[in-house]
């Protein structure tokens, strides 16, 4: 499945203002809205699609991501977030998008009027850390969260004030007729609902913070600053849908390999003589150590691959590879056997460099590689 370009969808440049893709998102939602195209599922997708693209774009640090790392760099991993988004997420949406509290319903002449906004509760969000190992293969993590949920056995009344609808209601009269425009009741902050009895260590709202302990898959191949979303596991809100809970990856600096893209590269140091007569040398890989042959006649700045030994791809079922760079130690201390031995071998043709037969240079190797 492959998800369209979020600026393509909008239907704007890269360098669009904040403003240019508002604009662009309240084109697209009109037209595609459910309440004109009843039963329509194209228009659906679309609908859902564009809010998606929005919901990324009007976002400046979600649209960093996504201009840095693409859809992957937003939640676009199978199972989180991305196409995550259900109705009542895009509906919560529109409140900034068609301004103030006046819902969307008004666009279209009343009927559902703001009745089909739902009141999300704000996200939370955890950094994660994990090391190589773990990025490599995926792993199952257990995150501690302190969230905000309902408490029990709290009770909720109709809001008086708005009479459970939410908003309040003001007609006006202008020069163009009469105009309906509704605010967010603030007495409920929308919910329509106020607390009637509160138990002990609850809020005015009727939460109360809990620990959790939440469980998540994280799949093989994430990257530093990549952000996985689990909807509804974020912070509870009376009467309206749960926050999502936003875990942002942070790898953990490793001194044995260096990460590049899904490879892992490896800095093997091998004798002098090890490099010149051959040698079996045991390097580690991410999943233990392997036994590799050092070829006779090895020169330092050799590159090995060991195939499948990297990081496992985020969208797929393939798998990076380990480099192994390989280094010539040269000794920088030797005793006087070893100086007569080697003193005996300074004039023979053999010990002479000659890197223009068979060597690539350094930067070769690297295209090659990469
Ligand atoms: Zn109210």
């Amino acid at each position: 499945m492959t998800k369209r370009d979020y600026y393509e969808v909008l239907g704007v440049d890269k360098s669009a203002s904040a403003e240019e893709i508002k604009k662009a998102y309240r084109k697209l939602a009109i037209k595609y809205h459910p309440d004109k195209n009843p039963n329509d599922t194209k228009a659906e997708e679309k609908f859902k699609e564009a809010a998606e693209a929005y919901e990324v774009l009007s976002n400046p640090e979600k649209k960093q991501r996504y201009d840095q790392f693409g859809h992957q760099g937003v939640g676009g991993a199978g199972g989180f977030g991305g196409g995550g988004m259900n109705m009542e997420d895009i509906f919560s949406q529109f409140g900034d998008i068609f301004g103030g509290g006046g819902g969307f319903g008004s666009f279209f002449g009343g009927g559902g009027g703001g009745s089909r906004r739902t009141k999300k509760g704000t996200n939370l969000r955890v950094k994660l850390k994990l090391n190589l190992q773990e990025i490599a293969n995926g792993v199952e993590k257990k995150i501690k969260v302190k969230r905000n949920v309902v408490a029990d056995g709290v009770t909720f009344k109709t809001c008086s004030t708005c009479q459970g609808t939410g908003q309040i209601k003001k007609v006006m009269n202008t020069m163009l007729g009469q105009m309906v425009s509704a605010t967010t009741c603030t007495v409920c902050g929308g919910s329509g609902q106020i607390v009637d009895k509160r138990p002990a260590g609850a809020d005015a709202r009727g939460l109360i913070a809990k620990e959790e302990v939440i469980p998540i898959n994280i799949p093989g191949g994430v990257a530093e600053g990549m952000q996985l979303s689990m909807s509804g596991k974020g912070n509870e809100i009376p009467g309206g849908i749960a926050g999502d809970l936003l875990i942002v990856i942070e790898e953990i600096e490793e001194s044995t390999f260096q990460r590049e893209g899904n490879n892992v590269i490896y800095d093997l140091y091998i004798s002098f003589v090890d490099a010149a007569l051959g040698a079996s040398v045991e390097v580690p890989t991410i999943d233990g150590k392997v036994k590799i042959k050092v070829e006779p006649g090895t020169q330092s700045g050799k590159m090995l691959r060991l195939k499948g030994k990297g990081i496992k791809d985020i969208n797929g079922y393939s798998r990076g590879d380990q480099l192994i760079m390989v280094n010539v130690w040269t000794p920088t201390q030797l005793n006087k056997e070893e100086k007569d031995a080697l003193e005996g071998m300074r004039g023979s043709e053999n010990f002479k460099p000659d890197p223009g037969r068979s060597e690539k240079t350094f930067f070769d190797k690297m295209k090659e590689f990469f």
